[in-house]
């Protein structure tokens, strides 16, 4: 059986505890996890469920809750607090004996492409440790493509899960907006958002998606919409986005690499162009900080997280709390956010934001009128280096790649394309609302005559049993 190694690592106290320690020693070299606890979901889990998946560990992105396991976001406000509930896409988990044993490094609250917005640690690239492992799930990333888990729960507001797993070369999926639940994943902008799912196995991540998506009563934009079918007879169409500037020579090649492993299958290969995407970054970005300045209301210091101790008026202990524990990125998205909100400004930025949404939608229907599926890069470089590799400003231009399928709602999935220059070179797909299974089915046939290059791995399941 596939996943015999990784259900031994669970099967008993003894072999969890372990685990444990194994956990520990192979991420001391990334610093991908927040917390390790192989104990604390145990008691939720069903390991006798009847489910191929029984028994497998997993790492959960720390603004996803999991009763029992910490849930900071990656922010200081909410450091030390503990998830008296479970997310829904945990609990669908734990109900099919999988077992959630880590919560991952992120950018605060989900704001940023490299993962150095922690307010707790940085986590390193598996491939290289002087290069960050992309963001904002790196966590979740790195521990994936180290090998410390066969897979991890993300979350994908602008390609959160797809460009990290774009630089650590694994598969990142990025679903339809309301296949996955996102009750207990902690809000940063509702509209644009979906828990994702990383993993170095497109057959386990596609065995995790069937588990985790469907309506749930706790999301109520979530829905159980039959997954698009294709005649298998007809060859499949894949549009290449065409006028890529800005990306470099290596991913210019990966891309090209792809679409020709993908005429090699025998299918169709044409060009496409996203006429809209020139304005995508800043209508994204409008849009996400309005709706984080909103979400991010709450954190007050009031019910619960980080509390100020020298206020001595309830207004001074808002305002206090928010600047001592709140970092410079989310504050500048708190501000900017509300600027776009203000009365009187709306028609200027955030109706303009929607309307080049709206756009963006119109756009993808042209072309899924005539392709099953788009290819373009996740992000226009590989894994950058840590601290000065690209600046705040430079990171939010190039997520104009990732961040159009959750504009438009649709599902893309992140495929690992081959190495280039030793780094990894991830590319995706995107498709239309619905088609998160065909996608994947695509990526599978992809896999087969596109190059396999070993997981840079840190942990051997089988060693950590007999060593
Ligand atoms: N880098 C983007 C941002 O900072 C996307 C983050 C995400 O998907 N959570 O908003």
């Amino acid at each position: 059986m596939k996943y015999e190694p990784w259900k031994a690592l669970t099967a008993s106290d003894q072999t969890r505890r372990a685990y444990q320690e194994a956990l520990v020693r192979a991420d001391s070299e990334i610093s991908s996890l927040l917390q390790i606890d192989t104990e604390c979901g145990a008691e939720d889990c069903r390991f006798d469920a009847d489910s191929s998946l029984a028994g497998v560990p997993f790492s959960v992105k720390d603004n996803i809750a999991v009763r029992g396991f910490q849930f900071s976001c990656g922010s200081n406000i909410l450091k030390g607090l503990t998830a008296p509930y479970t997310a829904a896409a945990v609990q669908r988990l734990l109900d099919i004996g999988a077992l959630p044993v880590a919560k991952t490094n992120m950018d605060e609250f989900g704001m940023g492409s490299a993962t150095e917005n922690s307010a707790f640690q940085m986590t390193r690239n598996p491939w290289d440790t002087g290069r960050v492992p992309g963001g904002s799930s790196g966590g979740s990333a790195a521990s994936v493509a180290a090998g410390l888990v066969p897979f991890s729960l993300g979350s994908d507001t602008g390609g959160s899960v797809r460009q990290p797993a774009a630089f650590c070369g694994i598969y990142g999926l990025k679903p339809t907006y309301g296949r996955i639940s996102r009750y207990g994943l902690a809000a940063y902008a509702s509209s644009l958002e979906t828990v994702g799912l990383l993993s170095g196995d497109i057959d386990l991540l596609q065995e995790v998606f069937a588990a985790v998506s469907g309506r749930d009563s706790g999301d109520q934009t979530s829905n159980s919409i039959a997954p698009l079918n294709r005649p298998e007879e007809n060859t499949p169409v894949a549009a290449v986005l065409s006028g890529m500037e800005g990306v470099t020579p290596e991913i210019a090649q990966g891309c090209r690499q792809a679409a020709e492993a993908m005429r090699s299958l025998g299918w169709e290969v044409k060009e496409a162009s996203l006429p809209s995407l020139k304005y995508a970054v800043s209508a994204y970005y409008t849009i996400a900080m309005a709706e984080a300045s909103a979400n991010l209301a709450r954190y007050t210091g009031i019910r619960y997280g980080y509390r100020s101790s020298r206020a001595v008026s309830q207004e001074e202990l808002v305002r206090k709390t928010r600047n001592e524990a709140f970092g410079r990125e989310v504050k500048l998205r708190i501000l900017l956010g509300t600027h776009v909100l203000r009365s009187g400004f709306q028609d200027q930025y955030y109706i303009k934001a929607q309307k080049i949404r709206t756009r963006i939608r119109g756009e993808f229907d042209q072309i899924f009128s005539q392709a099953d599926m788009i290819l373009m890069p996740v992000f226009p470089v590989q894994a950058f280096e840590a601290a000065s590799g690209m600046t705040p400003l430079q990171q939010k231009i190039a997520d104009r790649f990732t961040l159009t399928a959750n504009m438009a709602g649709i599902p893309a999935l992140a495929f690992p394309a081959g190495l280039q220059d030793g780094l990894p070179a991830g590319m995706q797909l995107l498709g239309p609302a619905g088609s998160d299974e065909l996608l994947m089915h695509y990526a599978r046939c992809l896999q087969e005559v596109l190059p396999k290059d070993p997981l840079p791995l840190r942990l051997d399941p089988r060693e950590v049993l007999h060593g």
